[in-house]
């Protein structure tokens, strides 16, 4: 293979206590966990919006705080996005957006669980971008759009600063306690000596796009197609590939396949007499699961009701009304170096597990302990795990399974 040798020099132009990379749901959490303990944070962003795939990716499902059995077990800056994803409604067809009557007045865990409605919310993503963006500008952190993570610089077994690329270059940011890492695909375990692993099953193709069906100005209606639609339905699919997500040809292709995906599903409705003007495809790519950090501990989905000492939060499982998580902190992190945590898609959890922690709420639970965490220490050996839980329930987080209304 050839190889060009390059001579860098690269100027520290920035300096932070935590740095967070990626800007999606997990890094905001954790911007606005550190930034409200009182640190200098600096939250970098390869592209130009908040959010990531729940924006950029219009995901627009926040989808449950509760168990399905009337118990909310996701609090803190989790149940705060949720409610500041809907602060300005949406157009018109209000009705869907909106958290359910059930969650808002006083009810017994039986009401809840015999109501069925889930505490989960629809959002529109552009209005989210603005809130998101508006309070991380309100708590001082410095935003750095358009910067990429590119390599890391490590001394003594800590990341001592981050290098990133963007229009002015290739620049250093110092980082005096911890690193953040919510790029959703464990890009700066990569880039320093953390162990990270790969999804084993790779993702299938996804394709959610808007448009709006009626006269000009109606509301809008998100249409997705998803893996399931197009195992469902053989003969929608334009592909049957899986991506790993980490590979810049197979992204590429993937997002060229998604485009596809989308401008053949408009032909075939309008083919059909639909009317469709398309309004909004993903600005990037829809990918779920993809490389995450080996942490000192792999949470399970059998570790379902399972407490944990170390928990910093809890989850519940989408996809079926019961289970609940406790996340230990050793999810956050690997052995490897002192100052890195990990939150949103790239904890360490296991491929089954992954489906169920990736989600929009469970990002913010471990953003919001890890961004808590990054403000507290320069070296997470010496944390004390105690007080970090201390400050996350001050900050109304619940903990343990056990403190749950019962
Ligand atoms: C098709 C699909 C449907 C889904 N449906 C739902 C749903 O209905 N409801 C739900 O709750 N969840 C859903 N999810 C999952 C959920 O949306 C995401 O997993 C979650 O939002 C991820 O948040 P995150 O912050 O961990 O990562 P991301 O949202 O991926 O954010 C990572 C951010 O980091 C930035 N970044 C990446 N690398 C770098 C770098 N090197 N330097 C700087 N910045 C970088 C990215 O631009 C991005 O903004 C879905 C996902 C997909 C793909």
């Amino acid at each position: 293979m050839k190889n060009i040798v390059e001579k860098l020099n690269t100027p520290v132009n920035y300096e932070c206590d935590v740095l967070v990379a990626g800007g999606g749901i997990a890094g905001v959490s954790a911007a606005i966990a550190a930034a409200r303990r009182g640190t200098r944070v600096t939250l970098i962003e390869r592209s130009f919006q908040l959010g990531g795939l729940a924006t950029s990716g219009l995901v627009t499902i926040y989808l449950p705080i509760c168990d399905g059995m009337g118990r909310q077990v996701s609090f803190g800056i989790a149940e705060e996005l949720l409610r500041l994803s809907i602060e300005h409604g949406w157009e018109s067809d209000i009705e869907k957006h909106v958290i359910p009557e059930i969650w808002l007045t006083d009810h017994t865990r039986e009401e809840r669980a015999a109501d069925g409605k889930r505490f989960d919310v629809q959002f529109n993503p552009h209005l989210f971008v603005m809130s998101l963006e508006r309070v991380l500008v309100e708590l001082g952190v410095r935003i750095l759009y358009g910067a990429t993570a590119v390599a890391t610089s490590e001394k003594d077994g800590r990341i001592e600063a981050v290098i990133i690329e963007s229009k002015s270059g290739r620049e250093a940011i110092t980082v005096d306690r911890c690193v953040v890492d919510a790029t959703g695909d464990a890009d700066l375990c990569q880039l320093s000596s953390a162990k990270t692993a790969i999804y084993s099953n790779g993702n299938t193709l996804a394709a959610w796009y808007y448009f709006t069906n009626e006269a000009p100005g109606a509301h809008l209606k998100m249409h997705g197609f998803t893996d399931v639609d197009l195992r469902g339905t053989p003969e929608k699919a334009l592909t049957k590939k899986n991506y790993t997500g980490i590979d810049v040809t197979e992204v590429s292709e993937m997002v060229c396949e998604s485009h596809a995906a989308i401008e053949k599903d408009i032909l075939a409705r309008r083919e059909k007499g639909e009317i469709v003007i398309p309004s909004c495809i993903a600005s990037i790519p829809q990918l779920r699961m993809t490389r995450r950090l080996k942490g000192l501990y792999e949470l399970s989905d059998e570790d379902m009701h399972k407490p944990f000492e170390d928990s910093v939060g809890m989850v519940s499982n989408w996809r079926k009304r019961g289970p609940v998580y406790e996340i230990p902190f050793r999810t956050l992190r690997g052995a490897e170096v002192k100052n890195l945590l990990c939150a949103g898609r790239c904890i360490s959890v296991t491929d089954a597990m992954w489906d169920i922690t990736r989600v929009i709420p469970d990002c913010a639970v471990t953003g919001e302990a890890a961004g808590a965490a990054a403000a507290m220490t320069d070296d997470l050996d010496k944390l004390d795990i105690s007080k970090l839980q201390e400050t996350l329930v001050a900050a109304g987080v619940v903990l343990h399974e056990s403190d749950l209304k019962k």
